[in-house]
């Protein structure tokens, strides 16, 4: 196949998870026999320093021309004034609108062998594959509000469409149909108008899914349930508020944030592939990174939008033994334990696929 990817490397780390993960895809083109063509395009505080811009009109054309983007991070204390106009975190949400992302896919597994650096009982995390999908583009974030600084009061509105559920639903119940066949999704419906909306549009998008088990859960027992049982979930599927704390509430259970993956994906197989992480400037500079979220990022960016299944899979089950090898990034190293450098877990990974 043939196919362009535009990279985002940005700041801090993201330059060097970016480079590793680009030396994966080379085995991967070798192995599979696949000719991928990278471009790169700036974004955050690097191309504000460049250009003025966290998301220059050079970067989006880069983009539009190509088939998925793979962004690393962005931001750093250098651009993080809160009253700077000009942020690096803008150039994200930019890019997200541009391309109309409405669905944020973020599967969370956890691994045997990382058990002892989650915060649960190991007992409770075996078996924990979890997709969690966030609608993106609409609700809370995206209503009308009003700030009334001298009155001492401020309203947002969550105003949901019924496209706007049936997309992202669409986007769960196929994710589910290819996982374990079960969606859950997650509402307010006992209270919040918008809410009861979700549910209704989500039960009429299932009648176009008879393979998909669907039940429901309301958000404040879900926050609870995915700690006494994150091994019963399969794909969970909320709006935009909801699913940004289920996400992050979910994360913890990997052992750290390094290892997490996402996708934002719009109505074509077009997305954008990120790690979860962000720019980690305590430890950029320093081959401390963790590439493993952004490898699995690229994993995503392959089955997705570029339909390689079987390259997804090999990118996955060589970090997955890797691990069980034994090998450890700073961040998930017990006291004493020896400790890789990016490069070393990274050419680890490529003696796994190159086997
Ligand atoms: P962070 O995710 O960058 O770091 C949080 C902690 O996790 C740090 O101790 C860091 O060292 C560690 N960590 C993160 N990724 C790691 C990896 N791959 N390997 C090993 N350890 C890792 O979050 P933060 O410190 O709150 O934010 C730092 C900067 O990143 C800020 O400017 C923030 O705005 C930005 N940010 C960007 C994104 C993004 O690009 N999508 C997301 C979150 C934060």
């Amino acid at each position: 196949m043939k196919a362009t990817i535009a990279t985002l490397p940005g700041d801090g780390i993201g330059p060097e998870v970016m480079v590793e993960t680009l030396r994966v895809l080379d085995v991967i083109a070798d192995k599979f026999g696949h000719d991928f063509t990278i471009t790169e395009g700036l974004i955050g505080g690097i191309a504000i320093d460049e250009t003025g811009n966290p998301l220059p009109d050079e970067t989006i054309a880069t983009c539009e021309q190509a088939d998925a983007i793979l962004l690393a991070a962005v931001g750093g204390p250098k651009w993080s004034d809160p009253m700077a106009s000009v942020r690096p975190e803008q150039g994200l949400l930019k890019i997200r609108q541009h391309f109309g992302l409405f669905a944020n896919l973020r599967p969370v597994k956890t691994y045997p062998a990382l058990a002892s650096h989650a915060p649960l009982r190991a007992d409770l995390l075996e078996g924990v594959d979890i997709l969690i999908v966030r609608e993106l583009t609409g609700g809370v974030y995206f209503g009308q509000r009003e700030e009334m600084n001298d009155e001492g009061s401020a309203y947002d509105t969550m105003i949901y469409s019924r496209p706007e559920v049936e997309r992202v639903a669409h986007v769960a119940f196929r994710a589910a149909q290819k996982r374990g066949g079960k969606l859950t999704s997650v509402d307010k419906a006992n209270v919040l108008a918008s809410m009861r909306l979700w549910r209704k549009t989500v039960v009429e998008v299932a009648e176009d899914y008879e393979d998909v088990e669907l039940d429901h859960l309301l958000v404040d027992a879900c926050t609870m349930h995915l700690l006494t049982r994150p091994a019963s979930f399969d794909v969970i599927v909320a709006g935009n508020m909801f699913g940004d704390i289920l996400s992050d509430e979910a994360s913890v259970l990997a052992g750290s944030l390094g290892m997490l993956p996402s996708a934002s994906l719009g109505s074509e197989r077009f997305g954008l592939y990120e790690p979860v992480h962000g720019s980690a400037p305590d430890i950029a500079g320093q081959g401390k990174a963790n590439p493993i979220g952004m490898f699995l990022s690229l994993a995503m960016l392959l089955r997705y939008s570029l339909e390689l299944e079987a390259e997804a899979v090999a990118i996955e089950e060589a970090v997955d033994a890797v691990l069980a090898d034994g090998l450890r990034t700073a961040d998930i190293a017990r006291k004493g334990e020896d400790v890789a450098t990016t490069g070393q877990f990274t050419q680890a990974v490529i003696a796994k696929l190159s086997a």
